[in-house]
């Protein structure tokens, strides 16, 4: 349930209904608004308390929240969500970010490379996998730990913040240790274990859709990060498996504005892995932007045809600027910002 106070109530007032909770076995989620705190207070029959907390003076009011996901609702936080990144990179405001880089890290000067190329560019946050969850066991798996040194050295010399997936719990840590986001992956996002261990480090979490997760299951997965005290989360969409085999998979573009109603998290999408043709990502990448993308990630690659993953989506370093011009149109367009 949500336990509104009342406006200009103070911190001490705050700590009494948190302490309240607390006393009671469970957690309190606390959000700070504009004008007013809320409180979650979330759990097996904590509806029972209802009545004892709006006798509280400093409680305005407490109301149940209907959904299946508590923290990850619209009911419970009405102003979207803003993820700070770094000290000048926020998603989910104006700006949209643009995510950019190779899909696998491979070597550091293949790194370093396509970091400046995106950074010239106006891509605001470096991608790089460094834990690669590959379809043949006999795929390139990634650079591992090497890798993310990679990616962390040519964010520190760029001044960009970094992003990069985490498959098991060991890995966040890592992830966590050189990177400003640990992205978990299509593959894993209900892999709870993982989902919880996400939670309880406090780098900001970007959570991919799954090819088969409806979009109340994406919900329930960010729950699990949220759940566990670790309100930044960032979702992504990046397309969802259906019967057409033409394209990759088929970017369900209609869950945008689907989950902006449902959810005040910021939601990224994924163009590259959406469509997995180079000759349409930039087709597809506006689509996204108009459709309320918060951010966009896009795979780029000084040289493709070399590349040891996804190198038939990625785009070359001249299609990526180009774009990053035409995409600065359509978020004005829009009324956002991408370019500074
Ligand atoms: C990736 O970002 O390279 C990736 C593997 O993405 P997804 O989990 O969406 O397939
Ligand atoms: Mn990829």
């Amino acid at each position: 349930m949500i336990i509104t106070m009342k406006q200009g109530a103070k911190p001490k007032d705050i700590a009494i209904v948190a302490e309240k909770i607390k006393g009671l076995g469970y957690k309190p989620h606390i959000s700070k608004g504009k004008d007013v705190t809320i409180i979650g207070m979330i759990g097996d029959y904590a509806e029972k308390y209802k009545d004892a907390f709006e006798s509280m003076e400093v409680v305005e009011h407490v109301s149940e929240i209907q959904k299946p996901y508590k923290l990850a609702s619209r009911e419970f936080k009405k102003e979207n969500t803003i993820v700070k990144v770094s000290r000048n990179v926020e998603i989910g405001g104006e700006k949209i970010h643009v995510i950019a880089g190779p899909c696998a890290i491979e070597t550091k000067e293949q790194m370093f490379t396509t970091a400046k190329i995106v950074k010239d560019a106006g891509a605001t946050i470096i991608r790089g996998g460094a834990y690669k969850p590959r379809s043949s066991p006999y795929a390139f798996q990634g650079l591992g730990e090497k890798g993310l040194k990679y990616l962390n050295e040519s964010g520190s010399k760029l001044h960009m913040p970094t992003i990069s997936e985490a498959m098991t719990v060991e890995q966040v840590g890592l992830v966590a240790k050189y990177c400003d986001i640990v992205q978990i992956g299509a593959r894993n996002i209900q892999n709870y274990d993982l989902l919880k261990a996400a939670g309880k480090q406090t780098k900001p979490v970007l959570l991919k859709r799954g090819m088969a997760t409806t979009i109340k299951e994406l919900l329930l997965s960010a729950e699990y990060v949220l759940s566990q005290g670790n309100y930044n989360v960032i979702l992504c969409e990046r397309g969802i498996r259906t019967f057409e085999t033409a394209t990759r998979f088929t970017m369900d573009l209609n869950a945008i504005p689907v989950i902006k109603k449902l959810s005040h998290l910021p939601v990224v999408l994924d163009p590259s892995h959406g469509i997995g043709i180079r000759e349409h990502v930039g087709t597809m990448a506006k689509a996204c932007i108009a459709v309320g993308a918060d951010g966009l990630i896009i795979e780029v690659h000084p040289q493709p045809e070399l590349a040891l993953s996804d190198g038939p989506q990625s785009l070359l370093p001249d299609q990526f600027k180009t774009l990053m011009k035409e995409l600065d149109l359509v978020a004005k367009a829009v009324g956002r910002e991408l370019l500074y």
